[in-house]
């Protein structure tokens, strides 16, 4: 770097994902795919930019989400506010609104991968740009909604090589709009009778979004917190009925599961089920992912009523996970390399390199370099089993040496014969 010149890094929070991580991605993904498309997800992507207002309608003007963490910018024309994405559900249920989807067979299901952004606090398994790995279920209410999308959480986990007894379910229900305005007055009685033992943040989530207190992490609050009445036991006629339907089915379908009476995630869209996943290490703390039931989302953004439920999970922690575990996967090399010396030999490179990819064979190379010495230095650096070296007086005879790094041994090859050859050795080595 020259003295005096500014150097840059990456953002705060924000990481560059380089070849080797993308096996994990790549593998995530590909899991995705796999499961979320038998069970007949299609797949989509909404823009990484939306009108901030979706965001705030959706998610609610009063979560962390929205009041801290969103990274906003204006339009320049029309000076609209807009919004990284920082989850996946309002865009996709906005998707699904502006694109007609409701004409479609209901239910419809869609699962997406990519990007969003938070502005949190940096820390372990904690980005402000971090991937998710999502799914929706959108246009019943049924109760079996919610343990398919259980279900094939799971399923998508142990298909990550997580094993089923490490994996684990908290589970709670929030109930409808009514069932919550009795329960949020029985929590601001139970917290103002502890006033003294809870922190600011809870007295201002107290007023402001009283639900909220049950996601406080502070330890000042964990004795009022442990002590709060359960929700279940606020719930309308139809929402418990509803919940002990969705329990009956994990039941049904042996997934265990451990009611948390302090779960309600901080998304303000959820009605009745919501649920987390975690794996049981001690490295994890931190969910893996969770969801449930949105049924006035829909709503919320200028539609009209449209049950739905769903899951994302934090791609950036199944890898973390994956890793812990011992998962590893490394980057091919190519066995073969193509050296070449002189400008003829240059030029048929170009030619040889096309026949080795029609045939589906990963030939290294490096164009750029001229001498033999430093081709042959990276081959080994790469780790080739072979070199494959093109000369002046080799363009002339139609011919290309064939030298295996190992022995040393080097044989004199006809071009046109090249291919077959090669085949031959490496199928050999392969059946070793
Ligand atoms: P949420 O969208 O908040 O329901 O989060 C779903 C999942 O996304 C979480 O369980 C995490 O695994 C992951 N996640 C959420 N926020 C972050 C973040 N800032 N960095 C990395 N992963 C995250």
């Amino acid at each position: 770097m020259k003295k005096g010149h500014k150097s840059f890094q990456s953002l705060r929070g924000m990481k560059d994902i380089l070849a080797e991580d993308h096996l994990y991605y790549d593998s995530v993904l590909w899991t995705a795919k796999k499961i979320f498309e038998f069970y007949n997800f299609q797949r989509i992507e909404t823009p990484l930019l939306e009108e901030a207002e979706l965001f705030a309608k959706g998610v609610g003007k009063k979560t962390e989400m929205i009041e801290k963490q969103m990274y906003l910018l204006r339009n320049k024309e029309n000076k609209e506010l807009l919004a990284l994405r920082p989850e996946g559900t309002a865009p996709v249920m906005r998707a699904y609104l502006e694109k007609g989807m409701f004409n479609l067979p209901q239910p419809v299901k869609l699962y997406y991968f990519g990007p969003f952004f938070r502005h949190e606090k940096p820390q372990a398994g904690r980005y402000r740009q971090f991937y998710q790995v999502g799914a929706e279920i959108i246009g019943e209410d049924d109760a079996a909604i919610d343990a398919e999308i259980i279900l094939i959480s799971k399923v998508f986990l142990e298909s990550l090589g997580f094993p089923k007894k490490d994996i684990y379910l908290l589970i709670n229900s929030i109930g409808c709009l009514d069932c919550r305005r009795l329960y949020i007055r029985e929590i601001k009685r139970h917290y103002k009778k502890h006033n003294k033992q809870i922190c600011s943040d809870c007295r201002r989530r107290l007023e402001e979004n009283p639900l909220r207190v049950l996601d406080c992490k502070n330890e000042k609050c964990f004795l009022v917190k442990e002590e709060v009445p359960s929700i279940l036991d606020y719930l309308c006629s139809e929402c418990r009925d509803h919940f002990k339907s969705v329990l009956d089915y994990l039941d049904y379908l042996n997934i265990p599961y451990i009611l948390d009476k302090t779960l309600v995630r901080g998304l303000d869209y959820y009605t009745k089920t919501v649920f987390e996943f975690y794996l049981d290490s001690k490295s994890n703390k931190i969910s893996l992912g969770g969801g449930g039931r949105y049924d006035k989302l829909a709503e919320a953004i200028g539609g009209f009523e449209k049950p739905a439920a769903g899951v994302a999970f934090g791609v950036e922690r199944l890898i973390q996970e994956m890793i812990q575990r011992g998962k590893k996967l490394k980057l091919p090399a190519p066995k073969l390399f193509l050296v070449q010396i002189g400008e003829p030999a240059k030029k048929m490179s170009f030619k040889i390199l096309e026949q080795f990819r029609k045939e589906n064979i990963p030939l290294g190379e490096n164009l750029g370099k001229e001498s033999l010495k430093s081709q042959l230095k990276t081959a080994d650096r790469l780790g080739a089993q072979y070199v494959l070296i093109l000369g002046q007086q080799e363009v002339l005879d139609g011919m290309i040496i064939l030298k295996d790094m190992r022995s040393g041994l080097q044989e004199l090859i006809p071009l046109d014969k090249i291919i077959p050859e090669v085949k031959k050795r490496l199928q050999r080595q392969n059946s070793k």
